[in-house]
This record gives structure tokens, sequence and C-alpha cells, in this order.
């Protein structure tokens, strides 16, 4: 029976279409890689796409054959059934390669060996599976001892094969091959297999097989094409693998490609030590320098450097050991990176000397390396800059904006020797967590339990891809910058250091050690990814300077390309100096209201709300306005020559008082209390703090509403309450005068939240632009203002015509407006409901996160086209949650936004969305209707309504 997960996968694998069994018969299954290019990714995938234009340019490639994507989807679509001439074309490819090389496959004379490689059109690092050394048996194996005399090669190449054929094929679990393999180290005192001598390794093939045989129904095949087709079945299989599934879903690749695979003539790094094999990038993937970058190791095979298993030697020590062979390393790459305009990721062997290149790839790089590389490679001429801007993603530029451990903690726990050992730092951020020693461990934490989590292991493997994730880290006391664990953790972001020595993991155990000292799991540690430090214990974060010169290179031609303006959301003076400093234009949401909330302010707050006359309100806001005043001077000052959108204050006032139930207890219990200190007697006057409570209880008891976020908030309260807004306006423009005088450039814009009607914006702008009059008369100056709304609700969004005609400027407000919208409770929702419609694909996102196009967005064009129709200079805005989401910002470059205003931290990525938004189009996602919500054919009954709305206004 399938297990939930296998359902899933088996659902999303969406089916090609099935085909007839002539046109079977007549496809084209496979390619010689001198019959492919670049371009047919789709078809050949990367890596076969990618050998096949290194073979097109010259390049050493061992010759080889890719079945293709195609061929993939339809095996699988037949339940595993090979379609029709399939394997014959792979007989025919394999005598070609057989015809190049002068070997036979299966011959024990000259006999022919080859790989087994999955290559899916975007590359999924060690998702899916690879078979070594395929074509060798027990008299294929004696051919080769008699033609190469080295026994230690021939069984060290046969018991590789075995272990991949048997735990990838055949399904046998890795662990009892690499218990054989403990035992035999152990045994001869040696710590890597490298070391094991030629009798050892015979013995070890034979226990290998011993290990088939009892795991499996099958037994390891000594036919080479059984094995071949097996290998060509299994690999196919893989695409729908648990890690490979869990990969694509994680990276959004779609699961209805399939994979190619590769069939290569085998080369081998495993000859002795003039032979080797390697993984380098033509850049450093970690900080983007341009300088070779990888490890390699002598006498090994295939997977050896990725595993992690053995201690690789960097790269550069291969100029001292084989200085041709790194020249013409270097030069390949070279050659390769300009070829394909992007730093490349290549996997080599060297074979008695000889050079051959097994794969190169665009590399995988961390966000600090992607930013340097696309500045450096435009000013290499090599890309142009628009390629460098659309080269970095929102994500990257995120990055950046991230917590680092504190220098000084840093230095206090070095000096409490509470640094525990150093790894590479092969990804970059700081991260604190429990240490957890497997990833179902790490995962079920993380996302059930909600903790933080670091993912501790000697190294990683593709099954352990899911717990990292989950992981706010991963340590390990193996591997290079090009293992596994590197790779993913660059890939996602997630802080790494690999390959820290001085920790001795013991997974089973649940524990690690550095030397005397043993951290348990779950106990707190600490990892610097940009340096490589590990600590014990959480470290305290600060946020790093927004000083990186390519990244301000890359944001300042990305400010060359885009429309849409940027502004920020900001309440104090420190955040709109850190907005500007992050690249704002302006301030375009200022919530007045979370300033009454400080502890010196909040008691003029409510004492303004419990007056029972005017003049006592009056005296309460007196006392309010010069801190109103202040917050204001610092944000003019701070946006010096910026405009500044001041909201005037939102929510309902309940808010500023206690919650009723926890006042109503407090009433209760200083009632008991005084009641009890009183006697029996005749009851004793109430204290002064229970008739404040009194009052108080009293006052939100009048207040209550049952839907508060419809009830008495934003313009209505306004109209209801005037002295709050009075106040705020005097301040407003107090503030703007005084600083005018000082020469500071003011542009404040004053807006009214949660308008419905005209009629409201217009009895306020008709009240305060009167306070406002007498403000600049008292002073005998006066400033440049403006009046404006957000567009938060749905009618407003339908009256926009006549509302426009009130007010220089929209904001769109999508928290209330998607609200309103859906009709659903932003409070409430996104830890309700919501969830459920997500992972029951009823809504595909979050309309919280990323604006809901056919409907909200709807909305906002339809008040965009009635808006501007009624006053053409409407400038217009967006100040929601949605301002700082990249998929939002192309959708508001789309519909004709002027500007999105987002949190300060939110800002540089706007600067780079807003930038792609305007550079590449095909980025856009689609979207609902662009035009008005209805269907516009005539005999539709709510359009000439509409239309006539629009008209009159
Ligand atoms: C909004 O509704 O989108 C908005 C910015 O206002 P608030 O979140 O303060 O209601
Ligand atoms: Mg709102």
């Amino acid at each position: 029976m399938k297990n939930g997960h296998a359902k899933a996968r088996s659902r999303a694998q969406s089916k090609p279409r099935p085909q007839s069994r002539r046109s079977a018969a007549r496809a084209k299954w496979v390619y010689l890689l001198e019959q492919g290019r670049a371009g047919m990714r789709d078809l050949l995938g990367g890596k076969g796409a990618n050998l096949a234009e290194m073979t097109a340019v010259g390049l050493p490639v061992p010759p080889g054959f890719i079945l293709t994507t195609r061929a993939c989807n339809s095996f699988l679509e037949a339940d595993g059934h090979w379609p029709k001439g399939m394997w014959e074309q792979t007989i025919r490819a394999l005598g070609k390669i057989e015809r190049r090389t002068r070997r036979k496959f299966g011959n024990p004379a000259c006999p022919l060996l080859v790989s087994c490689r999955s290559g899916a059109k975007f590359s999924m690092p060690g998702m899916m599976d690879t078979i070594l050394n395929i074509g060798l048996n027990d008299a294929v194996a004696a051919g080769m001892l008699s033609l190469t005399h080295d026994a230690r090669f021939v069984y060290d190449a046969y018991r590789r094969l075995i272990q991949m054929f048997g735990t990838v094929v055949l399904g046998v679990s890795d662990e009892p091959f690499e218990k054989v393999l403990a035992a035999y180290r152990s045994r001869r005192k040696v710590v890597n297999d490298a070391e094991l001598g030629a009798d050892d390794l015979l013995a070890i093939t034979a226990e290998f097989k011993q290990i088939v045989q009892q795991f499996s129904s099958q037994g390891f095949p000594e036919d080479p094409a059984q094995q071949l087709r097996l290998a060509i079945e299994a690999v196919f299989r893989s695409w729908n693998g648990k890690r490979a599934f869990d990969y694509r879903r994680a990276t959004g690749i779609p699961h209805n490609l399939g994979t190619a695979v590769n069939i290569v003539a085998m080369v081998f790094g495993n000859l002795g030590n003039d032979s080797g094999t390697g993984v380098v990038t033509t850049r450093n993937v970690s900080t983007g320098e341009r300088e070779m970058e990888g490890d390699y190791l002598t006498n090994a095979q295939g997977e050896d450097v990725v595993a992690g298993k053995r201690i690789t030697k960097p790269i550069a020590s291969l100029r001292d050991e084989n200085p041709a062979v790194y020249a013409q390393l270097q030069k390949i790459g070279y050659q390769l990176e300009r070829h394909f305009r992007d730093v490349q990721d290549m996997e080599f062997t060297i074979e008695n000397r000889k050079l051959w290149m097994l794969q190169t790839r665009n590399a995988k790089r961390t966000a600090q390396a992607a930013v340097r590389i696309a500045v450096e490679m435009a000013q290499e001429k090599l890309i142009s800059r628009r390629e460098a801007v659309l080269r970095v993603t929102p994500e990257h530029v995120d990055f950046f904006l991230h917590p680092q451990f504190d220098p000084a903690e840093r230095i206090a726990a070095r000096e409490r020797g509470d640094r525990i050992a150093t790894g590479l730092n092969v990804s970059p951020g700081a991260a604190s967590g429990m240490a957890v020693f497997d990833a179902d461990v790490a995962e079920q934490w993380a996302l059930r339990e909600n903790k933080e989590v670091i993912m501790v292991r000697p190294e990683t493997k593709a099954d352990d891809v899911h717990g990292m994730l989950a992981s706010r880290g991963v340590l390990t006391s193996h591997g290079g910058r090009t293992s596994h664990a590197a790779l993913v953790a660059r890939q996602f972001g997630k802080p790494a250091v690999v390959g820290a020595s001085a920790i001795e993991v013991d997974p089973e155990g649940r524990c690690f050690k550095v030397g005397e000292r043993v951290f348990r799991e779950g106990e707190i540690i600490s990892i610097d990814g940009t340096t490589g430090d590990v600590f014990a214990g959480r470290l305290t974060t600060i946020l790093p300077d927004f000083k990186d010169p390519h990244l301000l290179q890359l944001l300042a031609w990305a400010d060359g390309f885009r429309r849409l303006g940027v502004w920020a959301n900001a309440d104090y003076p420190a955040d709109a100096i850190r907005a500007r400093g992050y690249g704002a234009e302006g301030i375009g949401l200022c919530r007045t209201e979370h300033m009454f909330f400080e502890s010196e302010r909040l008691p003029h707050v409510q004492n303004a709300i419990l007056a029972k006359t005017d003049a006592d309100r009056a005296a309460a806001l007196a006392r309010l306005l010069p801190f109103q005043r202040e917050d204001f001077v610092g944000l003019f000052k701070a946006m010096d020559g910026l405009p500044v959108i001041i909201r005037l204050i939102d929510p309902p006032l309940h808010e500023f008082l206690p919650n009723h139930d926890e006042l109503l207890r407090e009433v209760t219990e200083l009632e008991t209390r005084e009641c009890l200190l009183g006697g029996t007697g005749a009851s004793p006057a109430p204290s002064r703090a229970l008739e404040w409570k009194h009052r108080l209880l009293e006052a939100v008891e009048s207040m209550m509403e049952h839907n508060p976020m419809l009830g008495l908030r934003g313009v209505r309260l306004a109209i209801h309450l005037p002295a709050f807004v009075q106040m705020q306006i005097r301040a407003i423009f107090e503030a703007a005068c005084s600083c005018a005088v000082e020469g500071v450039k003011v542009f404040p814009k004053i807006m009214i939240p949660l308008v419905a009607d005209a009629n409201e914006l217009q009895l306020e702008r008709d009240l305060l632009e009167a306070v406002a009059r007498t403000i600049m008369d008292e002073r005998g100056i006066r400033v440049d203002y403006q009046f404006g709304t957000m567009i938060e609700l749905p009618r407003a969004a339908i009256t926009a015509g006549q509302i426009a005609q009130r007010a220089e400027f929209f904001s769109f407000g999508t928290n209330d407006l998607t609200q309103t919208v859906f009709g659903v409770s932003r409070d409430d929702a996104e830890t309700g409901f919501l969830r459920e419609y997500l992972e029951k694909n009823i809504l595909t996102e979050n309309p919280f996160a990323t604006i809901d196009q056919r409907g909200v967005g709807a909305m906002m064009e339809l008040a965009i086209e009635l808006g501007r129709r009624s006053h053409p200079k409407l400038e217009i805005g967006i100040c929601g949650e949605h301002g700082g989401d990249p998929k939002s910002i192309a959708f508001c470059h789309r519909i004709g936004l002027d500007y999105v205003s987002c949190s300060a931290f939110r800002v540089p990525i706007a600067r780079l969305a807003a930038a792609h938004a305007a550079l590449d189009r095909t980025r856009i996602p689609p979207t609902g209707r662009l035009r008005l919500p209805w269907p516009s054919h005539r005999g539709n009954r709510h359009l000439p309504h509409l239309r006539r709305q629009g008209r009159a206004i």
C-alpha cells in the first residue's frame, strides 16, 4: 500500500501524454554526446546538455550517451516498462562507445566500464542516484587484473560497484557495507578506505556479494547488460524518490520534468597516485572572490570527494603535485566560464596524469558570492548590468540584512573557552540552536515543536536534506567546501560550518565530544558560517552594517532600471534613518498611534479617552502634544527633502485601555481586599486605585464592540471624537513649521485611514485643513502639504472616483483590504483556517503575504482606474505588508502604482524586486484580471452601474 507521501508524489508527477506504440518505436530516446548541445536541457537534462556542449567545443570528455527526460517520463508512465525501441537504441549507442574507446562491454580481454548518472533539467545535487563501474563481474575483473596487474585498483572498483548497485538498484541499506569497511579499517589501523590493500579489497568484494545475496532476493547480476538495464531503471525511478521529491518541493522545481540518464565510459581516478578526482568552482562560491576553488583526492573515485568521508586536499595543492594538469584545469575553467557566462562547478578525474571533464554546471553560491560575482562579471563585461541585476534574487539581498554574532560576545566566548572548534566557513550567517543528530529529529523538533535546532552530523547525505531545511544551521565534523553539507547549505542560505575536525560526532550516542567536553542532544550551540567558528551556548546577534560595496553597486544599478518608487513604513526617527540608509525615498506610512503606547504617553492617552468633559480631554491631549511634535520633528529631519506620509490615529480606542477580562479580575480582587480590610462596619470609601480601575472598566465596557476591526476606528473615530486628530494635526504642523524655519525641507502628507465614502474625507479635510492653516498663520510660515487617504475597504475602491476628487494621493492598505475583500479576520485567519486552505490548495498563496491578484488585486486596479480617471495626477502607492513582497511588487509595477512602501528592512529587497519587475516581464507572475473584475460584455448588470458611478463623479 502506498503511504501518504508516495501518494502525494504520484499525484504531483503529472502524467505525460501516453505515446502510441508506433510513435514510441519511432521516437528518439537516446542521444550520443556529440548529438546534443547546451540548449537541449529540457530533453537531455542539465548534466547531459553540458557534457554534450563540452564535447562540441573540444574539451576532454569521455564518450557517452544520454537517455532523455522523455524516456524517463515514458518509463515511469508505463509503470516501469521500457518504451518500444529504447533498449535497442541504448545497445546501439553503447556499440558506438565501444568503437570510440576500442573496448568491449563485458569482454574480459578489453573491458569497457560505464557510469550511469542522473541529470535533470535543473540541477538537484545528490538527490538522485549514480552507479559507477557498470560492466564489472568476476570474469571481467580477472581480465582487468591481467591487463593492469593492479589488484588494488580492480577490486576497489568492483567492491564500489557492488555496494552502489546493492544500495541504489536492489534497495539494500548502506549500513552492512559500511560496517564491513569499518571493520577492515580498524583491523588495518587505517582511517580511510584508500589505505586498504588489494587483499582486503578482494575479501571485501566477496563479503559485499554475500551481503547483496543476503539482503535482496535477486543477488548481484553477473550479466553486464542486465546491470546496465537495471541501473538505468533505478536512476529513472529515483526521480520519484522521497529526497528528490522533497528537494523539488523546497526549490519549486516542477515534478513532471523527469530526469535524463547519462551513460559515460568510465575513466579512473583510483589508478594510483598519478590519478585522482575532484570538484572545483571557477570562483570562490562562498565569498565570490575570483579564484579557482575546490577539493580533490588522489587515488580516489567519483563520490569520495562529495561524500566527505576522506579528508580532501585544497585544489591549490594540485598546482604543486601536477602543475600541467592544474594549468589545464584552470584554462578549461576560464574557457567554460566565458562560454556559459557564469561561474562553473566542474567535476574532473585525472587518470594517469590525463585530465577528463565529467561535468560542468552553473555553480550554487552564497548570497554574498552571488552579489559579488554578478557585479564583477558585469565589470569584466562578461554580462550586462541588466543581467547582473537579474541574477541576484531578493532572497540574496535579504541575507545582508540578517543578524550576525555580536563581536563583543564572540570575544567573550573565546575568552571563556567556549569557542569549541573551527571548521570551514562554507555558508555564511550566524545561527544558534539545540544540537540534534539526525534529520528526522531536526524536522520533528523544528517544525512540530517550534524549536531552533542545529543539525550536527559527521557528514550529510542526500537523505538528510529535510532535516537541514528545518534547521537553523548545519555543522559537520568531516567534508570540504564541495561536500554535500556545504552545497546544500549554500543553496538554501543556511549558515554552515563543515569539516570541524575537533568535534567527534556520535549520532548513535546522541552527542558530540570536543576533547573532554560532551554536548548532548538538546544542548545549545552556536555556529558562525562566516568565520567557521563553533561555540558552546547561545551568542547574541546584531545587525550588520549595510556597507558591502558590491551590494551597494548592484542596488545602484537596480535603481537605474526601476520605475516604482521605494518608500518605507517607519514610525520613529531611528526607523526612518535606517530606512533612508537602505535607500528609502520617502515615508509611506507612519502609524502615529504606535507612539501612544509608550509608558510616559499612555496615561495621557487614557486620560483623554476617559475624560468626561471637552476641557478635561483637551488638557490630557495638550500633555500628549509635545511628545507627538518631537516625533514628527525627528521624522522630518531624518527625511529632509523627502515626503513623509503621516497617518492619523487608526485603531479603536479600547486598544489603549487594558484588556476587559483582566481588568474585571483586578477590580474584583481589589474590591474583595478592600472590603476585607474594611471589616464588618459601613463599607469604606474605595481607594484611588480602585476608583481608577472602576473608571477604566466602565470605559472599556462602554466601548466594547463585537467586531472592533469593523467598528469605531479610522476616519469614523476621527469624526466621532475630533480632538485626537486635531491634536495630531497641530503636532504635525508645529513640527513642520519649526523644521522649515531651521531650513529642513519638509513635505508632510496627511493620510486618513479607513475611508469608505468621499463625504467622510471631505468632512475631515475641511476640519483639519482649518487647523493646519491656523498653525501656519500663527507661525507666519507656509509648508507644502497634501491630504490623501488609504484605500482599504471595498467600498472605497468602488467609489474611488469620488474619493479621488477630495484626495491628492491614495495609499493601498492591503492588510485591511485583504481582510475586507475576503471577509476574513486578519488577526485570526492566518493561524486558523487559512493554513488548512493552503494545505488543501484551495488558495495557492497566503493572501496576507502576497497580493491576491484575482480578488484584492482586481479591486486595486478598479480603484486606480476610477481614481486616475477623475484625478489624473493622483499619486498612488501601497503601504500594506505586501509592499515588501517581491511578487506583489511585480504586480504593483504592472498595475501602475507610483511607489511601494515597506518596512526599513525590506527596502533594499524592494529596490531589487522593483528593478526585476521593470526589467523582466516574464518574471511577473500571471495575474487574474487586469481590468474591471466584472466581465465587460454588455448586459452585465453591474457594469453600467459602476461606469455611471465612475462618470458621474
Ligand atoms: C493596511 O491596512 O494595510 C495598513 C497599512 O494599515 P494597518 O495595518 O495599520 O491597519
Ligand atoms: Mg489598515
